[in-house]
């Protein structure tokens, strides 16, 4: 088994005005991430809960433009699909109404509205708004497929409330797919193969087999799906997902996008308890008609705004120099979200 988690500490001294200027020791640190190679840096500070968001204040901003995605306005404002791809133009199940975005994020790019209520906390979401948006998406990727012959690479994403980039609170999936894979999404592809031609097994199952053993990062196992805490996390908290068995997500049983469902409310628990209000998501697909090297796998980011001045958490570090921060361990982190699995 190839698993290599690799990491270097290194220290920075100041000397400290709160104690009369004794000198001060910190500790950083850089993490490899164990199949893309990309570095991160962890500064394990003692922060427990973070500080409660003032969520009217949120959601009354941008409250005089109407929302495109409340029931009143989403059949007529919104995009329709050609009746020879989807029939009737958009795709319905439950309260989700899935159709065409408006920006081309891709060749084919989707938007799931899950909800009728506009704005939804995290308490109230339910394994059934999950699993009917899930579930959507995956519908639309087996018809993409079967319609469209170059489209080879997509996944499912989220952007949780403005703090996430996400510009409408209205809760909405966004499914891209098309003929090139994003850059993380080929970074994992080609990890994928290179461990598999050196090592002859699957990186993400050796990952589980690992992690299980070590139980350090290991958080707990729904049906196929299991959760992790992230080696080299992408963001404050990064918790992932990885579902045994599975290269695509088109491959996905509604059994396993229950487990998933199931899985999530749990991290959203844990969001609740340590005040994380927001967060982005991608679920992510393998090379489709590719090897089966890969393994479908989700991260789930938390985002939020730094106080006093309520600034962006996304700096120079994420912006220029494409390495994330994290201010807590993933080992604590695991800790942590293991209570409410
Ligand atoms: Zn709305």
């Amino acid at each position: 088994m190839g698993i290599a988690f690799k990491s270097r500490q290194q220290h920075a001294k100041i000397l400290n005005p709160a104690t009369g200027y004794e000198e001060k020791t910190l500790t950083l640190e850089t993490r490899w991430d164990p199949l893309t190679k990309r570095t991160v840096r962890v500064l394990d500070l003692p922060i427990k809960k973070l500080e409660k968001l003032d969520v009217d204040a949120m959601l009354q901003k941008g409250a005089e433009v109407p929302c495109p995605f409340c029931p009143d306005a989403v059949e007529q404002v919104t995009p329709r699909f050609a009746d020879d791809f989807i029939q009737g133009g958009r795709l319905r199940f439950g309260e989700v109404f899935l159709f065409p975005n408006r920006l081309p994020f891709d060749r084919h790019c989707a938007v799931a509205v899950l909800t009728r209520q506009h704005y939804l906390p995290l308490a109230d979401f339910t394994e059934e708004i999950l699993f009917n948006g899930f579930s959507t998406a995956c519908v639309y990727l087996r018809r993409l497929v079967e319609v469209d012959p170059a489209t080879r690479f997509f996944s499912i994403n989220w952007n949780y409330l403005p703090m996430s980039g996400g510009s409408i609170i209205h809760p909405h999936l966004q499914i891209i797919g098309g003929s090139l894979p994003t850059q993380y999404q080929g970074a994992m592809i080609q990890g994928g193969r290179r461990y598999h031609k050196q090592w002859g097994t699957a990186f993400w199952d050796d990952l589980i087999a690992t992690e299980q053993a070590l139980g350090e990062r290991y958080i707990g196992a729904l049906g196929n799906t299991v959760w992790l805490a992230s080696y080299a996390p992408l963001g404050f908290a990064d918790i992932m997902a990885v579902v045994r068995d599975r290269c695509s997500l088109v491959e996905l049983t509604d059994q396993d996008i229950r487990n998933f469902a199931q899985g999530l409310l749990r991290v959203f628990k844990y969001f609740q308890e340590f005040n994380h209000y927001s967060f982005n998501l991608a679920l992510f697909s393998g090379h489709y008609g590719g090897d089966d090297s890969f393994r479908v796998n989700a991260r789930v980011v938390t985002r939020r705004l730094l106080p006093p001045s309520g600034a962006s958490d996304s700096s120079y570090f994420e912006k220029l120099h494409g390495e994330s921060i994290s201010y807590k361990k993933p080992e604590r982190l695991c800790e942590e979200v293991r209570g409410c699995f």
